[in-house]
């Protein structure tokens, strides 16, 4: 009896837990959150409360005990004070529905004692993670058989029911936070993977495989929107000699700070990645032609006029060459090739210049 109703307590924690996490992976509850998000996870709490509290565990035909405290510990150890208080307050009325009597007026307290005791632990006492969790689990537990020998008439007649009592919260509460912690770790493991698995290191901007993703984003939005879009390959001029002149740690500061110069003349429309080495493409979004053509030769121009600082001493000048290409005179998948191809001309053509595919008199490659 007393085996199956803790494995039934343990299940509906863990799969409560997994849908609290579920609902709020990007926004998680931590002491610094704001108070909005404290209060409406107290909320939960206390319906996790409640709901543990119907599940009781069966010790034995006389005694019902349940592990409502365990949600109380959770969200004062995640959340501090607030919800912890909060959560106390909703498991307290939650008592009060089932019945008026001197067992619950005990519980009033208790759940009180419980949820400020824990809250302040968690807010204030600088604990390592398994650490907090002991004390808490420990503290709302001694709170917890207090009561229940309190309120019991018959003491010698339940302290084997009070030690299997401490025991399932004790293990419960263990495996439950154990879930939390993993689960939350490798959800915030996984965004920064995500994060930076878009993100060339050295600029920072997007790199080849977010070139992909926004490529294909854009060309299905522009689509739908009957508008265009256009692209702008850019490649320096003469890199190599600008390395072997002083060094490929200065060429990398150049490139961090062509970086943002590329960046501020995209605009909000543009995105910009790092193809590689010194080259960078633009996707301009909801852009036509001739707007592309304006924004490659004001790039272009602000990038010829700047003074790059090397080795924090000299300060010298590059040039930029830049391909166009649009879907309003391309095929979207001809988008890259054309670009491509333009910037190749602009290349033979002297360099430091703008290209636009459009204006080519070889439209076959
Ligand atoms: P051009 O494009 O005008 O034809 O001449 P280039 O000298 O720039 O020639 P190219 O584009 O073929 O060569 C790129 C050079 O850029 C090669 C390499 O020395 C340098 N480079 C590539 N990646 C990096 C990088 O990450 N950091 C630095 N510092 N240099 C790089
Ligand atoms: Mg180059
Ligand atoms: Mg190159």
């Amino acid at each position: 009896m007393m085996i199956s109703s803790f494995f039934v307590n343990i299940s509906i924690m863990i799969s409560f837990t997994f849908l609290w996490h579920q609902l709020f992976k990007k926004n998680q509850l931590t002491l610094k959150s704001g108070y909005k998000l404290k209060m409406i996870d107290g909320i939960i709490a206390g319906i996790f409360g409640i709901l543990l509290m119907h599940y009781s565990l069966t010790i034995n035909t006389i005694t019902i005990l349940d592990l409502r405290h365990i949600a109380i510990a959770m969200v004062a150890f995640y959340g501090g004070i607030i919800p912890a208080v909060i959560a106390s307050v909703i498991i307290i009325m939650g008592r009060y529905v089932i019945d008026i009597n001197f067992s619950s007026h005990v519980a009033l307290v208790m759940i009180l004692l419980i949820g400020t005791g824990t809250g302040l632990i968690s807010q204030y006492l600088r604990l390592s993670t398994w650490k907090k969790w002991t004390v808490l689990l420990l503290y709302s537990q001694v709170i917890f058989t207090s009561a229940f020998v309190f309120v019991s008439p018959d003491k010698s007649e339940i302290v084997i029911p009070a030690i299997l009592h401490a025991f399932s919260s004790i293990a419960g509460g263990y495996l439950v936070i154990y879930f939390a912690l993993y689960i939350r770790n490798s959800t915030e493991a996984f965004y920064q993977l995500q994060q930076t698995s878009y993100k060339d290191h050295l600029t920072g901007l997007y790199n080849v495989r977010a070139y992909d993703h926004f490529f294909n984003e854009f060309s299905e939005n522009n689509k739908q929107l009957r508008q265009h879009f256009s692209l702008l390959i850019i490649d320096v001029d003469f890199f190599k000699k600008i390395n072997d002149a002083y060094g490929h740690q200065a060429g990398d500061e150049i490139l961090i700070k062509l970086a943002q110069l590329i960046n501020k003349e995209a605009g909000q429309r543009g995105k910009v990645f790092r193809k590689g080495g010194e080259e960078f493409t633009v996707l301009l979004n909801q852009c036509s032609y001739s707007e592309s053509v304006e924004i490659a030769h004001r790039l272009q121009k602000t990038i010829s006029k700047h003074k790059f600082y090397i080795n924090n001493a000299e300060k010298i000048s590059i040039t930029i060459s830049i391909g166009i290409s649009s879907t309003e005179r391309e095929k979207t998948e001809h988008l890259f090739e054309s670009a491509d191809h333009a910037l190749y001309i602009a290349k033979k053509s002297g360099r430091n210049q703008v290209c636009e595919y459009d204006t080519l008199t070889d439209k076959h490659y």
